[in-house]
């Protein structure tokens, strides 16, 4: 079972994580016990964000960083460092997509955006935060796939080919990475009710029409993969502490 201080003295790292799945993310890693950092690219949401957890008696830090600058990304990475001691867990969790329509519309512009913060920010904050973990003796990494990542999207093509390629960085990754005990797993939500996904539940015969094809017949709620990522941070590493092997 997971109590209230089964993360406490771990830091984590949210991306995206001022409203959505990821601040229900920090929010269950706090509530565990971690030192949260959120970030994202608005000071006002990061200012309200942070208020709003330390309303809820969790310890969190916060600052500006739109994952796909490198800049931005270096100064999340130092103040986790500098303020909190260290990094045991990164939640990757930042997308973006600015195109819907037929893929062969897409531009070059819109796969270069695409793929540099859903796919390649994933991966360089992962490199970045990699020695700060190895210091810690391990660590946990977790990318917010999506199940456009298995199955694409009508309309959202190069948006679900990043999230494949999310899969793919975590297969690629774990192997080499487990070698430093820092596990790295990926989570592929459905729909869930979030800003992002509005489209298909603000109007009511849209979210009926949906709600059809799903066998539950209702949205997820960003707390639903807030209490996944945490379980995959604090279970993952009982199961390896108990039984040698990588979860
Ligand atoms: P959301 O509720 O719209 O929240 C988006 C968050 O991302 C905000 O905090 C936003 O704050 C921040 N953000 C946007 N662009 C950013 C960037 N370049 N760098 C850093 N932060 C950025 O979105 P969500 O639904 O929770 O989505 C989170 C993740 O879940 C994404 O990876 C998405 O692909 C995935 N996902 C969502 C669904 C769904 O149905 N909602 C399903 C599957 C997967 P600022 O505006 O201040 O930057």
């Amino acid at each position: 079972m997971m109590s209230n201080t089964s993360l406490s003295g771990k830091v984590a790292i949210v991306t995206a994580s001022t409203d959505g799945i990821g601040l229900a993310a920090a929010q269950a890693l706090g509530k565990r016990g971690a030192h949260v950092v959120v970030s994202s690219r608005r000071q006002a949401n990061v200012d309200k964000a942070v208020s709003l957890l330390r309303n809820e008696n969790i310890e969190v830090i916060g600052t500006t960083c739109n994952v796909g600058n490198r800049e931005d990304r270096e100064r999340l990475v130092n103040m986790a460092v500098e303020q909190c001691g260290g990094i045991d867990i990164l939640v990757s969790n930042a997308a973006v997509n600015p195109f819907f329509g037929n893929i062969l519309e897409s531009t070059d512009e819109v796969w270069s955006k695409i793929l540099d913060v859903n796919v390649k920010a994933a991966f360089l904050l992962t490199k970045q935060v990699f020695p700060h973990m190895v210091k810690r003796g391990g660590g946990s990494v977790v990318f917010v796939s999506s199940v456009a990542g298995y199955q694409p999207m009508q309309g959202l093509g190069p948006y679900s080919v990043s999230k494949t390629a999310l899969l793919g960085l975590t297969q690629a990754l774990a192997p080499e990475l487990a070698q430093s005990n820092i596990r790295v797993n990926c989570v592929a939500p459905g729909i869930i009710k979030t800003r992002f996904s509005a489209a298909l539940w603000q109007s009511e015969e849209v979210a009926n029409e949906f709600l059809k094809l799903l066998s539950i017949k209702r949205l997820g709620m960003p707390e639903d993969i807030g209490g996944v990522i945490t379980f995959l941070d604090y279970y993952c590493h009982r199961w390896h502490e108990l039984n040698g092997t990588p979860c």
